[in-house]
């Protein structure tokens, strides 16, 4: 039996040209989260037939759930040094600079695609737009300039845009806890309800129809165990997500173990098996946009900590974390702090042959509670409805957060030293009267002691919020092999195979799905047809 990835076209050669097509499109675009709805957009404007195949019942993938901002430049050049530094050599530079020029017309594609359906965009963040101060991001006492997540050369140049909600939204009714992300979904599907792009939900793209020199000829897709085939006369373009729900790919390709994940279930990974099937090369598959959090047998997607975006030095967080001794070993508020979080749980142990943090636990007191909810559900699914109390006194009441009377109970229930436990929060303790941090350096102005009975404690596990990896794309969005041979008329965009391969720019992803999907869709469109 060959393994089991949890994936689609099995057999060793690609399905080859059928005698008859089921159906037959320009244009294919698998996956509809933000990345398949602008390839879909471009792709139609551009001239070309275009279906959507979305692999579950419902559409929006990541997209739907996100924060919905999406960073934007306001000069190109000094744009693309900081993208440099950001992605540090693991990024082909045509990449970067198609990305970065895409940054720069991005708030205005957003704000026309806002206004044609009822919208208003909003800029965040700004430092260098012509004729504005620098604004929120001084409020918001940070230590980086505007949209930047790190302060390298040209972070001053990036600022953030969102869609504000209106009367003209219509929520999306089997989703959980969802924000900005679903007012900019609304804002393209309106656009996609408004074009005569065929939709069809619960039909997941299975494997490619190629010819005998590898060129995409087209795809086979599912709907309810009938399998069919679609002809693409000019492009595929794979938007199909990442690999948040594929334990094999993870297992492959991952540092860290027992990730578990924040995304909707139909991210497992398909587009990256069936580009590589297709001979494309991978990039960045180490990469996850990811934290802590916490994980519960009865839900199948894990919570996230409630401190998202971007680090704002003035702002309380309740708790410390400690491993499985009882240290701390991290700051735990870094600047993007779901961006680099869950690489410090990696660390393994090779004296005890183990992670001695995976689990850790989170520790805060009776004043830390009060502070508001230490977890954040998000879903696009209606079986996963999950609210957490603003308070945390659910979660105590039902067994996710355990109480103690002392930290020495506490300790006896981690089954860690007690007198390592209590050094530790003295430690901490003193480091809030003093103001500092020296071991981990977290801002003085978050830091909160552990001092006032009840204690708290709860796991928590390395979350991914998104993976980065998949098929390597050059500046066109065309799919290449390992030689850097594109894989004739197959695109990629959106995280599938993001650019990001060090440092994860917040709002990022979010925006190279609409740079991506625009450049891929148009170039998809412009393919001369096979046929
Ligand atoms: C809670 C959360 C908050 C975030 N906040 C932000 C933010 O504020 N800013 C930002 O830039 N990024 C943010 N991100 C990351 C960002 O949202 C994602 O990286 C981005 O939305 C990915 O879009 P996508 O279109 O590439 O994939 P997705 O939106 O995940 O869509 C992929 C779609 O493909 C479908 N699919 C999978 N396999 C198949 C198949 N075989 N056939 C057909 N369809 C298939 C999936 O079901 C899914 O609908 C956030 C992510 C999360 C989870």
């Amino acid at each position: 039996m060959p393994p089991n990835y949890g994936c689609n076209g099995k057999g060793k050669k690609s399905m080859r040209q059928p005698a008859h097509w089921d159906l037959d499109y320009d244009v294919v675009v698998a996956g509809y989260g933000y990345a398949g709805g602008m390839s879909a957009i471009a792709a139609n404007d551009d001239g070309a037939k275009t279906i959507i195949l979305e692999k579950m019942r419902h559409f929006g993938g990541n997209s739907i759930v996100s924060g919905g901002s999406c960073v934007a430049s306001a000069n190109a050049g000094e744009t693309l040094k900081y993208l440099r530094r950001m992605c540090l050599n693991t990024t082909d530079d045509g990449v970067l600079q198609a990305f970065a020029r895409g940054l720069s017309e991005l708030e205005g594609l957003l704000t026309r695609l806002a206004a044609e359906v009822g919208f208003q965009t909003k800029r965040e963040r700004f430092v260098w737009l012509p004729g504005k101060e620098r604004t929120q991001a001084e409020a918001m006492d940070e230590s980086v300039p505007g949209g930047a997540a790190y302060p390298f050369p040209g972070a001053e140049s990036l600022y953030t845009v969102s869609v504000s909600r209106n009367e003209a939204y219509k929520p999306f009714l089997w989703t959980t806890g969802t924000k900005a992300g679903a007012t900019l979904f609304r804002v393209v599907h309106e656009h996609i309800k408004r074009r005569p792009i065929d939709l069809h939900l619960e039909t997941p793209v299975k494997e490619f129809v190629t010819n005998e020199d590898g060129m995409v000829l087209g795809i086979v897709a599912e709907h309810k165990d009938q399998r069919f085939t679609v002809r693409a006369r000019r492009a595929v373009i794979l938007c199909t997500g990442g690999f948040e729900h594929n334990q094999r790919l993870q297992s492959h390709y991952l540092q860290i173990q027992n990730v578990v994940s924040m995304s909707p279930l139909g991210n497992t990974g398909d587009g990256i098996l069936m580009a590589q099937k297709a001979g494309a090369a991978l990039w960045h598959m180490w990469h996850l946009h990811g934290s802590y959090g916490f994980r519960f047998p009865d839900m199948p997607i894990a919570i996230r900590h409630a401190f998202r975006g971007y680090r704002v030095n003035s702002k309380l967080m309740a708790w410390i974390i400690v491993d499985r001794f009882g240290r701390r070993f991290m700051n735990e508020y870094p600047p993007a702090s779901q961006d680099t979080l869950i690489r410090s749980l990696e660390y393994y142990d090779p004296d005890i042959q183990d992670y001695p943090r995976i689990p850790c636990y989170l520790i805060f007191d009776e004043e830390g509670r009060k502070l508001g909810p230490i977890g954040e559900p998000r879903s696009n699914d209606e079986s996963f409805t999950y609210q957490w109390s603003q308070d945390n006194l659910r979660e105590i009441e039902d067994g996710r957060i355990r109480r103690f009377g002392d930290i020495e109970a506490l300790a006896g229930h981690l089954k860690v030293n007690a007198d390592a436990l209590q050094e530790t929060i003295a430690r901490w303790n003193k480091g809030c009267r003093l103001g500092s941090d020296p071991d981990f350096m977290r801002p003085p102005k978050t830091m909160m002691p552990v001092e006032t009975p009840p204690f708290y404690t709860i796991a928590a596990w390395p979350i991914v919020t998104n993976t980065q990896g998949g098929p390597v794309h050059n500046a066109r969005q065309q799919i290449v092999d390992p030689y850097g041979e594109p894989i004739l008329r197959l695109y990629a965009a959106g995280e599938l195979g993001s650019l990001f391969g060090h440092l994860y720019q917040l709002g990022g992803n979010n925006a190279e799905c609409f740079v991506g999907g625009k450049i891929a869709g148009s170039n998809a469109a412009a393919e001369e047809p096979w046929c």
